[in-house]
C-alpha cells in the first residue's frame, strides 16, 4: 500500500552514510540541515568545505563585523552539539527504529550510554511534537466502537489506561495510552471525556467508574467478564439487536504494548516515554521516513 521506502537494511544504510561526505549529503537530501544560517550580526553565512575539513561549516564574509565567524554545519538542527560524529548518530537513529536496546546502540556504535541516552531522549521529543490531540482523540462517525481498559505494568505497579478504536472494517484504529495514578472515577472519567468524542459507543469491563458513562452521553456497553468473554447488549439496558460485544481488541493491544515496553521500563519515569513511542509507531506505518521527517521539521533558522 505504501510506496515509501522502509528502513534500509544494515548494509544498504552503511553505503548511504559511511563517510562524512555521504552523511552530510544524506542529511541535506532529507532536509535535516539548515539551508541558510546567519551570523550573530545577521549576515547570511556561506557553506564552506575545504578538503582538509571532516565536515563543512557555515562561515561569514570578510566584510562582516563578526570577523568571519563560523558555525557548525548542524547549527539549528537535531544534530547540533552532540558528542558523537554524524555517522554514529545516524546509526543510532537507524538502530532505534529497528528497536535495538540502549546497550546494543551504545556498544555497537562505540558511544557512551549518556550520549546514546541523549540522542534517544531527543527522539522522544520529536515524537512528542508529532503526536497531536487529533491523533489520540477517538471515536466519531466512522468508528464502530472504542474499547477501554486499565492494566497494571511492572512490579512497581504502574497503572496504564488504554483506549482503542474499532473501525468499520473490524481493524484497530487510533490508540490512546497513558499512565494513571489510580483507577478511580476522578482519574479515568476526565480522560474519557477529553479523548472520546461524545455519542461514541464505548465497550469496557464492569469496573465501577465506567457505569456512569451512559449518563455522560456515551453509548456504553459493559462486558461482564465473570460470565464469559462476551455479552449481548441487552444485559445493560441496551436493546438494538443480538450483537455480541467483547474487549478482545484492547486485550490484544495490552499484549502488544507489554511486548513494546520491556520490564525494566515499566516504571513511572520510563513508562510514559515507551507509551509515547508505542503511540508514535501506531500512528506511522513507515517509522524510518517518519522519523527523518520529524528531524527535518525540527530545524530552526539559526
Ligand atoms: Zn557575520
Amino acid at each position: 500500500m505504501s510506496s515509501q521506502p522502509s528502513l534500509p537494511p544494515y548494509r544498504e544504510f552503511g553505503k548511504l552514510i559511511d563517510t562524512p561526505t555521504k552523511a552530510i549529503n544524506f542529511l541535506k537530501t532529507n532536509g535535516i540541515l539548515n539551508e541558510e544560517v546567519f551570523c550573530d550580526y545577521g549576515s547570511r553565512m556561506i557553506w564552506t568545505w575545504p578538503p582538509s575539513w571532516k565536515y563543512p561549516k557555515w562561515r561569514c564574509v570578510y566584510s562582516c563585523r563578526c570577523k568571519r565567524s563560523s558555525k557548525a554545519v548542524t547549527t539549528g538542527s537535531y544534530f547540533f552539539n552532540r558528542k558523537a560524529n554524524l555517522e554514529a548518530i545516524l546509526w543510532v537513529l537507524h538502530g532505534f527504529v529497528a528497536r535495538n536496546s540502549l546497550y546494543a546502540l551504545s556498544i555497537g556504535n562505540q558511544l557512551d550510554r549518556r550520549t546514546v541516552s541523549q540522542i534517544i531522549f531527543d527522539i522522544y521529543q520529536v515524537m512528542n511534537d508529532d503526536i497531536l490531540d487529533e491523533d489520540i482523540t477517538l471515536g466519531g462517525p466512522d468508528i464502530i466502537e472504542v474499547q477501554i481498559d486499565e492494566s497494571k505494568f511492572g512490579k512497581q505497579g504502574v497503572w496504564v489506561f488504554g483506549m482503542v478504536e474499532k473501525k468499520a472494517n473490524g481493524r484497530a484504529g487510533k490508540v490512546f495510552m497513558s499512565i494513571v495514578p489510580d483507577r478511580k472515577a476522578d482519574t479515568l472519567i476526565p480522560l474519557i471525556q477529553q479523548y472520546i468524542l461524545p455519542g461514541t459507543r464505548v465497550i469496557s469491563d464492569c469496573h465501577g467508574p465506567y457505569m456512569r458513562l451512559r449518563n455522560l452521553g456515551f453509548d456504553h456497553i459493559a462486558v461482564n467478564h465473570s460470565i464469559g468473554f462476551a455479552t449481548t447488549n441487552n444485559s445493560i439496558g441496551h436493546t438494538n439487536g443480538n450483537e455480541l460485544f467483547n474487549t478482545n481488541m484492547i486485550e490484544g493491544m495490552w499484549t502488544a504494548v507489554k511486548h513494546a515496553v520491556p520490564r525494566r521500563h515499566r516504571t513511572v519515569s520510563n513508562c510514559p516515554w515507551k507509551l509515547l513511542e508505542f503511540l508514535w509507531r501506531c500512528k506511522h506505518s513507515n517509522h524510518w521516513t517518519s522519523l527523518l521527517q520529524g528531524l527535518a521539521i525540527r530545524i530552526s533558522r539559526g
